[in-house]
């Protein structure tokens, strides 16, 4: 049945409602509160029984079919809520507004909050990772990229450029979970997002024109930035419809005060997961990843995925890495403290949006209560920025909020003793006659002489007398016995003495409670007036976790202090891919260091040598040497001299599987060309073995070609690792280019690799010892050995040619084409239809051809 056909006057009240609000998010699940269940109804029922697997019913609902209807328990709710949003679906919670008892008509309900995978700030998110939610706001001649992180209040907003593909290319650098475009967005763009790179995108076209949240953007002064947060702000207001107050003010990310690195380069180097496995475990990541705090890691993830390029700032963070490792003792007192810091980010969300409990502001003191020893170990280290405490908060948490507090806020049991004069009155009372109740239980064993008499409560009956079946026939009618509940072994009774203390305890509870709770918000409104300071002090508490770890790494791994060089030199001694080294270590297997040199005249080292001897590893090592060095890190070297970079590109390893439909040859010259078009002087560019998708004659061609161009009109630092030898011979034309080669040793057949990158060129391939090292069958192998050597004895060696020798190229291609042509004719006859005769003419004629051929 589906809703359009519904004749809506059929239906019953709660229907009606349901379709209301159905109609205001169409493309929403609705959780919709029946009682004690969120109930869906027709397609949503039908999709939600199917991704959940739970069973379709159906539902009166006054029409003649029955509704289809599918429906959770709200107590256990949350999981199927994760894994409908982790597919991609948004869910609004639609809540009873009203208690049942205290109305008459039907009770209201309304759509809450309504969950998106980008808006989440509950505890199912990563709490090393920010999440954000992005928005794409077009106007005709730019795009506004704004996104944040709603469960940390993080805000920022960049311009996009105009073209379509460096649109999404920016995008995809920041692995969004979640994006709303307006609808002047390009359609293509919005297809690629959703088909290609799956993100979930939603058009969404309106502005936030209020006042409570103008302070996110005030100080903005170009219009298009501010009515792309104004597009994010509506989204976020309309969906979380709560209190957002902690939203910061937004920051401008200006992508000159970084280091720019694409997603496909991120990937490639797995600085945040694996390539393969897409884990965190084994990324660069995971490498440096020695924060104490949530915000620590979210921080240095940020870093590197977006470096600096502000020589002052990583000088700053070197010297404050420096310090901590010469202060060793205070590093280790530091990390102490830091441990008693909770999620200060997230916590202001929680305080700020709905779903705080108790136990979250003990969390918040806790943290509150490590501040001032950090702030003192911090002064001992000269610390450049002052952290702020809070002595009046903490106090105020401290006398205020219960130590063991539950965690729903319905129950009493939140404030502390002495906090507040009428709740201890309040509580005394309770108790009091709780005594009352021990006492009277006394009193009438002693006046009716019924010793196992009980004075006891449940929820349904109250307070009652128990008196044991054995024993009932001694209730006398004169104790005043009014008699309520008879089960098999007992019967329960009234006084009106016990009903009298029971109005008062149970009064006494209800006023605790509600007391507790009216109590528990203003301490709440009161904290959220710090929210600002708070923020400011988990920011801070972030770099210096983040600086902490820095320099506990470098101890432990034995990472050297780079030198920022002004002159464009490029001088690493002893260098070591910092992954791959630990992961051998675990096998006990030792990482061979090597020297990565590029003096002020040398732009491009052209890496030969067999494959597995380490070309990838070492063109990566140099990646990731610079961007940790760029992120304030130590690096692992003997010694580092290096020129800031502004941007990264590689072309490393297995095409990108991400943007189907393109050959990986296509997608490698994508990268050639984003990165030749885009690349300066104080880039770095990395190409694994460019142009190896093609024929041999075309990708060599293509491969010297890009060589000559980053040689004559970038100057960009390459590392260009190939396997087409001639290309070893352009050292003599282009003088700024090295040959260097990493060196493998043959001993009887078999090769040892050696990892060791040395001066000047190989031209030995060793692909079949390799091969043979794969295990292929010795035959095959054998077999391999043998066309080989016919190649290499029959194939003279081929000239390089320069770019002023391109009648050489022609010549090479009408040579093939030559070739073809007979191919063709063999193609073309057919031999079922030929006589003897024909036969023996056209091969004749085909053996002529050959011959004549040859002699041009
Ligand atoms: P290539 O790109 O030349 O085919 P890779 O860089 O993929 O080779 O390296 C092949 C293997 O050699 C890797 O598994 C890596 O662990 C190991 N390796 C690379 N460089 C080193 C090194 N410097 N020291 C020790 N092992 C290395």
């Amino acid at each position: 049945m589906l809703r359009s056909e519904v004749d809506r006057s059929k239906l019953s009240p709660v229907m009606v409602r349901w379709m209301e609000l159905k109609d205001s998010y169409p493309d929403t699940i609705l959780f919709f509160r029946l009682g004690d269940f969120y109930e869906m109804f027709f397609d949503d029922a039908i999709t939600v029984s199917k991704e959940l697997e739970l069973t379709l019913t159906g539902k009166q609902a006054g029409l003649e079919e029955r509704v289809p209807m599918a429906g959770i328990p709200a107590k256990a709710y949350e999981g199927y809520l994760d894994t409908l949003v982790e597919k991609g679906y948004k869910v609004a919670i639609v809540e009873q507004l009203e208690d049942p008892k205290t109305t008459k008509d039907m009770v209201k309900r309304d759509v809450i909050q309504v969950i998106t995978k980008g808006t989440r700030i509950d505890n199912s998110i990563d709490s090393k990772d920010n999440n954000y939610i992005a928005s794409l706001y077009a106007f005709d001649y730019c795009t506004i990229l704004s996104y944040a992180d709603v469960s940390t209040g993080e805000f920022f907003v960049t311009f996009l450029e105009e073209e379509k593909e460096k649109i999404l290319r920016s995008i995809t650098t920041y692995a969004f979970k979640e994006i709303i475009v307006n609808s002047k967005v390009d359609k293509e763009i919005v297809t690629m997002l959703r088909n290609n790179y799956h993100v979930e995108v939603s058009i969404y076209d309106l502005l936030y024109e209020e006042e409570d949240y103008k302070y996110v953007y005030k100080k903005l002064k170009d219009v298009r930035l501010t009515s792309g947060i104004k597009h994010l702000l509506s989204y976020l207001l309309t969906t979380k419809k709560g209190d957002l107050s902690h939203l910061q003010e937004v920051k401008i990310e200006d992508r000159k005060n970084h280091l720019l690195l694409d997603g496909n380069t991120k990937r490639n180097l797995e600085l945040t997961e694996t390539l393969r496995l897409r884990e965190r475990t084994y990324s660069l990541l995971w490498l440096l990843d020695k924060n104490k705090t949530a915000m620590g890691s979210r921080f240095l993830k940020q870093n590197i995925e977006s470096p600096l390029t502000d020589k002052k700032e990583i000088l700053r963070r070197y010297d404050m890495v420096e310090k901590l490792s010469v202060e060793f003792i205070l590093r280790d007192e530091l990390k102490d403290a830091l441990d008693e810091v909770y999620d200060l980010e997230r916590l202001s969300g929680r305080i700020c949006y709905g779903n705080l409990n108790a136990r979250d502001l003990l969390q918040l003191k806790n943290s509150l209560k490590a501040l001032p020893t950090i702030q003192a170990i911090l002064e001992k280290l000269n610390y450049d920025k002052k952290l702020e405490v809070f002595d009046d908060l903490c106090e105020l948490l401290d006398n205020s909020i219960n130590e063991d507090a539950p965690i729903t806020l319905k129950e009493g049991g939140l404030i502390k003793e002495g906090y507040n004069s009428e709740l201890d009155e309040l509580r005394k009372i309770r108790s009091g006659s709780k005594d009352f109740l021990l006492e009277l239980e006394k009193e009438e064993k002693e006046r009716t002489g019924i010793k196992n008499l009980k004075v006891g409560f449940n929820k349904v009956f109250g307070y009652y007398i128990e008196v044991s079946k054995g024993q009932c026939n001694l209730v006398k009618e004169e104790f005043g016995y009014e008699r309520r509940q008879t089960l098999s072994n007992c019967e329960r009774f009234i006084t009106p003495l016990l009903k009298e203390k029971e109005n008062i305890i149970l009064g006494a509870e209800e006023k605790i409670i509600n007391l507790e709770y009216q109590l528990f918000m203003q301490i709440r409104e009161v904290v959220k007036r710090y929210i600002g300071q708070i923020q400011k002090c988990a920011s801070l508490i972030a770099e210096i976790d983040m600086l902490q770890s820095f320099s506990f790494v470098a101890d432990s791994y034995n990472y050297v202090r780079p030198i920022l060089s002004d002159k464009n030199e490029l001088i690493l001694k002893e260098s070591r891919h910092p992954v791959v080294e630990e992961v051998m270590k675990k096998t006990k297997d030792l990482y061979v260091s090597n020297d990565i040199i590029m003096d002020q005249d040398t732009s491009i080292l052209l890496i030969t040598g067999p494959n597995m001897a380490g070309k990838s590893t070492y063109m990566r090592q140099l990646a990731i040497i610079v961007i940790m060095a760029q992120i304030g890190c130590f690096v692992p070297c003997k010694s580092c001299t290096m020129p800031i970079f502004d941007k990264i590109f590689t072309r490393i390893g297995a095409s990108d599987d991400l943007v189907s439909g393109e050959s990986t040859f296509m997608v490698e010259m994508k990268e050639a060309n984003f990165a030749i078009s885009e690349a300066t002087k104080n880039s770095l560019i990395l190409f694994d073995e460019l142009g190896r998708g093609t024929a041999t004659y075309d990708g060599m061609s293509l491969a010297q070609a890009i060589l000559e161009h980053i040689h004559d009109k970038i100057g960009a630092k390459t590392l260009f690792s190939t396997h087409y030898h001639e290309l070893t011979s352009l050292s003599s034309d282009l003088s700024h280019l090295k040959n260097v080669h990493v060196s493998a040793v043959e001993e009887e057949g078999k090769l040892t690799f050696l990892h060791k990158v040395k001066q000047g060129s190989v031209d030995k391939s060793y692909g079949i010892n390799v091969a043979s090292l794969a295990h292929l069958p010795e035959s095959l192998i054998k077999r391999a050995k043998e066309v080989l050597n016919v190649y290499e004895n029959s194939s003279e060696k081929k000239p390089i040619y320069t770019q002023t020798s391109l009648f050489s190229f022609e010549e090479i291609e009408e040579k093939e084409e030559k070739k073809n042509e007979i191919e063709e004719a063999i193609k073309e006859c057919n031999p079922l239809e030929m006589t003897p005769i024909d036969a023996l003419n056209f091969l004749y004629h085909l053996k002529e051809d050959i011959k004549k051929k040859e002699q041009e």
